[in-house]
């Protein structure tokens, strides 16, 4: 694990593929502008597939 210590981990947020639950990305939410949940369609390594993804709360 690297050390992520930083002003931006703040916002941080995983993106959890719904039918495995497999953490495959992370990004920043702006919350600012972002308040609804992140729903994005992202492939899957795991599921070998595009599958829907959700925003998991550290
Ligand atoms: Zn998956």
């Amino acid at each position: 694990m690297a050390k992520a210590k930083s002003k931006f981990s703040e916002n941080l947020i995983k993106l959890k593929c719904g039918v495995c639950g497999k953490i495959n990305y992370f990004t920043r939410k702006n919350k600012k502008l972002v308040e609804r949940k992140i729903s994005l369609q992202k492939y899957c390594s795991r599921c070998r597939k595009r599958t829907e993804h959700k925003e998991v709360k550290k």
